[in-house]
Order: C-alpha cells, then sequence, then structure tokens
C-alpha cells in the first residue's frame, strides 16, 4: 500500500478523507501526521508509541478535529521530492511538490510576483500574489537556495505554478543543493555523443571543439541564460544561425515548460560586416543591460556565426566579456596564423570552433558547421538536413563533404536547382532583412513549412532572375578586361553600375560578374568591383598564393594613413579605406595580382 507523508508546512487543509498517510502513533490513542497536526485512532488502543503506521482518514472537521483508522498493512511513503522540476506535466496540475531550488530571477509584474526557481533538471515560473503590483515574499532575493512548497497550475497549456510557502535551506543543505545543481548541469549539459551527418577527417578532428561549444551552448539554457545568435546576414550565415535556432528554441521551451519563454531567452539577429561590429556589440550589450536590469536575467551567451574568428572580432568581444557575457564562435573565415593549435581570437571566447584551426579551410562553411554543432546540442533537432547543402550552394563550397551533403539534401527532396533558388531567395530577402531578426519568415523561408516555401520561391525567383540579369547586363558593358597571361584581371566601377540601395548589392553583383568573367575566359579571374572607398574581391580558386587578408595586413602596415580594414576569405572578401587612399590601395593590389 501507498501513503503519503504530510510535509512540515502542511496543515489539516491539505488533508484528503479517505486517502492514506503515513503517522507516528503518540500516547492516548493519538497520532501525529507532522509536527502540527495530529489524529484521533477509532479503532485501535494497543498501539506502541512511536510505532510507524499506516492510517485512513475517516473524518476531517478543521480547525483542529481529525479522526482516523490505522491499517495493519505493509506500506511504501509515496516519494513526491523524488519528482524534479523537469518531470512536471499537465498531470500534475492541482497537486502540490516541494522543491529544492534555487531562486534565479524574480519579476514584479503589476499583478503577482514571479520567481524562475530552478533545481538543476529544470526552471519554472512561480507566482505568488499578494496584491496589484504588490511584491510577495520580499524576503525572497534572487540566488536563494530555497525549499519551494508549490501548487502546480496551467496558463495557456504551460506549467507554471503557484508559490504557497518556502523554507531557507541551512547553509550545509544550500551547499550541497548547489553542488547537486552543478552535477545536474554537468550532467545534462553532456552533448550527445553522435556521428556526423557525413563522414569527414576534419569534423572528428574538430569534434572535441565541437562537444565543447555545444556543452557551453547546453549549459546556457539550462541555466536559463539568454542566448544572442549573431550570424553574418549572407545565406551561409543565415542557414548557420537557423540551424542553431531550431535546436535551441525547443530546448528552451522545454527547460521552461513555456513556449513564450523563446522570447524571453533567444535573440537573433544578423551582422551585415563578416565580423562582430562594434555597431552590433553596442546593440547587443544595450539590449542585454536592459533585460538583466528589467527582468533580472543573466549576462547572456553569444553565439558568432560565420563571424567571430578574426582579429577584427576582437574589440567586441572583449567588449562584451567585460559584462560578463559568455561568446562562442562558429566560423569558417580564415582566422589568421596558429601559434600552437590557437589563433588571437581564442584567448577571448569560451569555445572556438573553425576548420582552418585544424588543418581545413573555407569549404566547410558556417552554416554546415552549424548543423553539426545543432544536432549535438539537442538530438531531437528537426529540419536541417538541408541546410548544410545550402550553406554550401550559397557560399560555392565543393570537395567531399559538400557532396555527402548535397546528397543528404537530395534525398529530402531538394535537389541542386531548387537549392540554387533557395540562395538566391534567403540573398534576397537577407538584403531587405537588414538587422531585423523576423523570426517566423524567416524560418519559412528557410523551409520550415515546405508547401509555404515552394509557394514563397516561386514567387520570389523570377523577380531575382531578372533583376540580377539586368544587373549583370550593365556590369558586363562597363567592366574592363585585362588579360595578365595567367590570368583576367577584370575591374569594375560599381557604384557607378546600380542604383543605391536596390539588390543586387555591389558586393553581390562583383560576384555575378566574376562568375560571368570565369565561364567567358576559361581561364583563372580576379574581379575588383571598386566603390569611392572600398573595393570588393573575387577570385579563382586555383589562384592559391592569393589571400586577400594578407593584402589588407599589407597595406594597412605600409599604408597606415589609408585607414585600410576589412578581410574576410582568401578568395572573396572586401578592403575598406579611406576615399584619399583609394589610388594608391588599388595600386597595391593590382601589384598583388600581376605578382600572383
Ligand atoms: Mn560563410
Amino acid at each position: 500500500m501507498k501513503v503519503r507523508k504530510l510535509k512540515g508546512f502542511e496543515t489539516i487543509e491539505h488533508l484528503h478523507i479517505n486517502q492514506h498517510y503515513f503517522a507516528k502513533v503518540l500516547p492516548n490513542k493519538l497520532v501525529s501526521l507532522n509536527k502540527n497536526l495530529r489524529a484521533k485512532v477509532i479503532n485501535k488502543d494497543d498501539l506502541d508509541v512511536d510505532k510507524e503506521v499506516a492510517v485512513l482518514i475517516t473524518k476531517v472537521s478543521p480547525p483542529f478535529s481529525v479522526e482516523c483508522k490505522v491499517i495493519d498493512q505493509e506500506f511504501e511513503i509515496i516519494d513526491e521530492d523524488a519528482k524534479d522540476i523537469s518531470s512536471l506535466n499537465l498531470e500534475d496540475v492541482g497537486k502540490r511538490f516541494s522543491f529544492h531550488c534555487v531562486v534565479e530571477e524574480i519579476f514584479q509584474t503589476s499583478g503577482p510576483t514571479l520567481f524562475t526557481i530552478f533545481d538543476g533538471s529544470g526552471a519554472l515560473t512561480a507566482k505568488s500574489f499578494v496584491g496589484p503590483g504588490k511584491r510577495a515574499f520580499p524576503e525572497l532575493v534572487e540566488k536563494s537556495a530555497v525549499k519551494a512548497n508549490v501548487l502546480v497550475s496551467e496558463r495557456d497549456g504551460n506549467i507554471e505554478c503557484v508559490l504557497e510557502s518556502f523554507e531557507r535551506l541551512e547553509d550545509v543543505k544550500e551547499d550541497k543543493l548547489l553542488q547537486k545543481i552543478q552535477e545536474k548541469l554537468n550532467e545534462k549539459a553532456a552533448p550527445s555523443n553522435i556521428s556526423f551527418m557525413v563522414k569527414s577527417e576534419i569534423l572528428e578532428k574538430l569534434r572535441p571543439k565541437i562537444v565543447e561549444l555545444a556543452r557551453e551552448i547546453k549549459k546556457a539554457i539550462l541555466e536559463s541564460r539568454p542566448i544572442i545568435v549573431r550570424h553574418h546576414a549572407d545565406c551561409d550565415g543565415y542557414c548557420g544561425g537557423i540551424a542553431i535556432e531550431r535546436a535551441v528554441i525547443p530546448a528552451i521551451v522545454d527547460q521552461h515548460k513555456d513556449e513564450n519563454a523563446q522570447w524571453r531567452y533567444y535573440r537573433r539577429a544578423p551582422s551585415k560586416a563578416p565580423f562582430y561590429e562594434y555597431v552590433d556589440v553596442i546593440k547587443d550589450l544595450a539590449f542585454a543591460l536592459q533585460d538583466m536590469a528589467k527582468f533580472g536575467l543573466k549576462e547572456p551567451l553569444v553565439i558568432l556565426v560565420d563571424n567571430g574568428s578574426t582579429e577584427e572580432d576582437i574589440m567586441s568581444i572583449k567588449k562584451i566579456k567585460i559584462y560578463g557575457a559568455k561568446v562562442v564562435v562558429i566560423d569558417h573565415h580564415f582566422p589568421g596564423l596558429l601559434v600552437d593549435g590557437k589563433v588571437l581570437v581564442d584567448e577571448f571566447v569560451d569555445a572556438h570552433v573553425n576548420p582552418y584551426l585544424v588543418g581545413g579551410n573555407s569549404k566547410l562553411t558556417a552554416g554546415m558547421l552549424a548543423s553539426e554543432i545543432a544536432r549535438f546540442v539537442n538530438k531531437d533537432v528537426v529540419n536541417i538536413d538541408f541546410l548544410p547543402a545550402l550553406a554550401g550552394v550559397a557560399d560555392h563550397s565543393d570537395g567531399s563533404e559538400f557532396n555527402q551533403y548535397i546528397d543528404i539534401a537530395k534525398n529530402k527532396g531538394f535537389d541542386l536547382a531548387y537549392l540554387n533558388d533557395m540562395a538566391l531567395c534567403v540573398d534576397f530577402e537577407a538584403y531587405y532583412l537588414k538587422f531585423i531578426e523576423g523570426r517566423g519568415l524567416v524560418d519559412d523561408l528557410l523551409g520550415s513549412d515546405i508547401a509555404k516555401h515552394k509557394k514563397i520561391v516561386s514567387l520570389m525567383i523570377p523577380d531575382i532572375v531578372e533583376k540580377n540579369a539586368q544587373q549583370l547586363e550593365v556590369a558586363k558593358h562597363f567592366a574592363i578586361e585585362e588579360d595578365l597571361g595567367k590570368l583576367v584581371l577584370v575591374k569594375i566601377d560599381i557604384l557607378k553600375c546600380s542604383f543605391e540601395g536596390e539588390y543586387p548589392p555591389p558586393g553581390k553583383l562583383g560576384g555575378l560578374l566574376h562568375r560571368f568573367m570565369e565561364e567567358k575566359h576559361k581561364k583563372p579571374v580576379i574581379t575588383l568591383s571598386v566603390g569611392d572607398n572600398f573595393a570588393s574581391i573575387r577570385v579563382s580558386d586555383s589562384l592559391t598564393d592569393f589571400n586577400i587578408n594578407s593584402i589588407v595586413h599589407e597595406l594597412s602596415s605600409l599604408k597606415p594613413y589609408c585607414f585600410v580594414s576589412g578581410g574576410g576569405h582568401e578568395h572573396a572578401g572586401s578592403i575598406k579605406f579611406i576615399e584619399s587612399g583609394k589610388v594608391e590601395v588599388l595600386d597595391y593590389v593590382v601589384g598583388c595580382v600581376k605578382r600572383c
């Protein structure tokens, strides 16, 4: 027989007639149900004092009088404390539980006070109402370790609870609880040990770094640490950002048992530059500090996708780290020279995955890496199988991994032609989204609902194809081609070939022109798309000596007065400079082209 043991704080109100409880025999035909509540035994008078028995409650008359029968049977006490927050479900609504937990956040609404409690397994919103906008339990502060006595309730299909009372834990118990929470966290944050989607030596070499990075993300979810995904605003960056999003959001919702938690603990933001620009970090920091002050949220975990690996990222990373944020990087841009297996940015980030760290290169794109990582974060992640192929198509990847990803996408119904269309659409949409997150919009764009997706693509593609073709006609006409024997140098005054603010943007147009010229000349091509204060550069794969990042470095030390910055991939990137430096910078770049 199973019996309930009345908790210390429970009173006569919590007793139910005709239910079995645990009791201890007292003298004079009495038993104690807990330290405050006694019951009169009506069926026996020869019981040994202090004996532990099962009783059936027969009569309850508040405020004091309870009657019961002692049942002579073996019994087992229902262990309600064995329940942890993560195991709560809608069947528990209306039941009472006690959790040893830490109060993570306290937020005063215009109605009740909301406490986020966390027991290492999951977090739960516990509300308490003493008057509109009035702080309940003012003695309860953030980071308190308590035994929380709650009544489970439901709101819009999500589980929450009412905090009925709490007991502060003694120091020893608090230490034990914190230790237990840490152990549970580590256990739950351990990424699933799975194989990759494709066979890849580089991915295998990256495995320890991938596991470490996935662990940081899982830990952030479990600790209710808000997550900011910062990704490059191109198709590869979007694929990577969305892969992480599709793993993280369901995990956050599950952790908090609340659909709305995704708006509180998750944000994604595209970055125009292929690095973590200062303007981006300022935005992230401003929002994070506001959320910390307003809602008692923790410092965020920033996940940089398709940016974050290079020297240009360091300033912003250092800045947000000052405020206690964590930063992890998933990137495939050239991160600079390896010294003892490390690059410059490694000193400042909490985890870093980049193929260059293990002898790979940018062919394993950020979208591919992030999709693999997404599976380590959440083994139940869905709808990401085609993202690596899409990212690869958009970033002009090739090689063994790329081919395998293409096969996977094909099996899911996305052939190469469709992936190409999709990449065009993402690029187009990204151009107009600029820095907007557009969660639902982007999710649809990246195929969360296939029927809707096909409609979107077939609506957009004719328009994009036409725009690109018109722009290419213009570019072809005004481009200057110079055959240097080994290669063809193509130069174009790009800003004079398009209308400002219209798709395709200059960098994109340069790419279109570059691919056209490669086809036309059937030999290597370097395309310089020049603006007043920038040059966007595309280089054919076979010119392995050419590295845009090295040129940027050389220029900034040789011509400091030109304010040179930029970079990107070795063969696709851009150089920024002040307008007065244009002639000198271009002369230098053309010199490099001729020497190559
Ligand atoms: Mn990329």
